[in-house]
């Protein structure tokens, strides 16, 4: 059992397919440090042809789509790390935290994890997520039997991964455990993996705000971004936001003034980063095409819509 100071990420996640990337994606956008590794046994890598995932009319090799989704994993802020990880254990109980880009980070974190992979690396993570459709052996050392069902298979009695042991957001009986794979009828298509992924890792930055000391109420993120031409007069919209959040703040809250007032300027500062420019979402979309194209090994057209034909037919 590791004795960490503080942890060297907020969120480990344990597999990068499409499950355990989109887990990332919205866990690394809101700023929590994530770690996510990447080896072994693989559904996708079984896949032949993806023809059944949206937004690819005319269906995408698997190696293209891997490639995708590993740099989108990257540019939303993971360290994605090609490991195996061979054992997820308990550690520390009162570590510092990591220092996250959250503006509000002022609480202390929970207990947490340490994980440990084939090359023998160890990294401590203050939560886990398991994305490994196969897999699950690697929670063994945990220590929680629920995790594992019996069954029988030409009369012997063998072991595996309970897909029921999560609830529908991912959440276990241990705090900071997550599992979005293997996951009962969810990830038996691609897209659908990538959802659940998107909805734990939303599960996973709703609790990180919950242990800041947000209200229950005000706990959810959303990951928009919006036309900044909506925002007409800025300090107006300022002024509704802490109104807002006012609002939503219980009663019975027991948080310092200066606490609620903290969180309360990092909400409306989040608030406000929703908000791009045509200027700044131009300059984006042309980074996108850009990253598109590289990846596809085609040049990039920034008349969007235009037919070079560049492109592979
Ligand atoms: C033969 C076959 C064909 C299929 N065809 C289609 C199809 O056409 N369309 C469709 O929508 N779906 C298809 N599927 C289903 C699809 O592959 C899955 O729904 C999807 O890949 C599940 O995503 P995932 O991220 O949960 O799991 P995976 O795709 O298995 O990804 C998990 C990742 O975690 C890694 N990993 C595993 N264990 C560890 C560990 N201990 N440490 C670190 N990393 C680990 C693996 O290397 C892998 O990259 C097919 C599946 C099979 C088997």
């Amino acid at each position: 059992m590791a004795d960490a100071a503080a942890f060297d990420y907020d969120v480990a996640i344990v597999g990068g397919g499409p499950t355990g990337c989109s887990a990332g994606v919205f866990t690394g956008r809101y700023g929590l440090d994530t770690v996510v590794f990447d080896r072994g046994r693989s559904s996708l890598q079984r896949c032949a042809y993806l023809e059944n995932y949206l937004g690819f009319p005319g269906g995408v090799d698997i190696e293209t789509f891997y490639g995708l989704i590993h740099d989108h994993v990257e540019a939303a802020g993971c360290d994605l790390v090609p490991d195996l990880v061979e054992a997820v254990e308990l550690a520390g109980g009162d570590a510092a935290g990591t220092e996250t880009a959250d503006t509000d980070d002022a609480a202390p974190a929970g207990p947490g994890f340490a994980v440990t992979t084939q090359s023998g690396e160890t990294v401590t993570a203050r939560r886990v997520v398991s994305a490994a459709r196969y897999g699950g052996d690697f929670l063994e050392p945990l220590g929680d039997d629920e995790m594992f069902v019996t069954y029988e298979h030409d009369g012997e009695t063998r072991t595996k991964f309970d897909r029921d042991y999560a609830d529908i957001e991912g959440r276990t009986s241990i705090d900071g455990l997550y599992v979005a794979a293997p996951v009962s009828e969810v990830n038996v298509q691609a897209i659908m993996s990538a959802g659940q992924g998107a909805r734990v890792g939303r599960s996973v930055i709703t609790d990180h705000r919950l242990e800041r000391g947000y209200p229950e109420d005000l706990a959810r993120h959303w990951d928009w971004l919006r036309p900044e031409a909506e925002l007409a007069d800025e300090a107006a919209a300022r002024d509704d936001w802490r109104e807002r959040f006012d609002s939503r703040v219980p009663d019975d809250c027991d948080l310092s003034e200066e606490r609620l007032s903290e969180l309360r300027e990092a909400d409306v500062e989040r608030q406000r980063e929703m908000y791009v420019s045509d200027e700044t979402v131009e300059t984006r979309a042309e980074k996108g095409r850009e990253r598109l194209a590289a990846r596809l090994g085609v040049a990039a057209d920034s008349e969007s819509g235009s037919d070079s034909g560049a492109g592979p037919e």
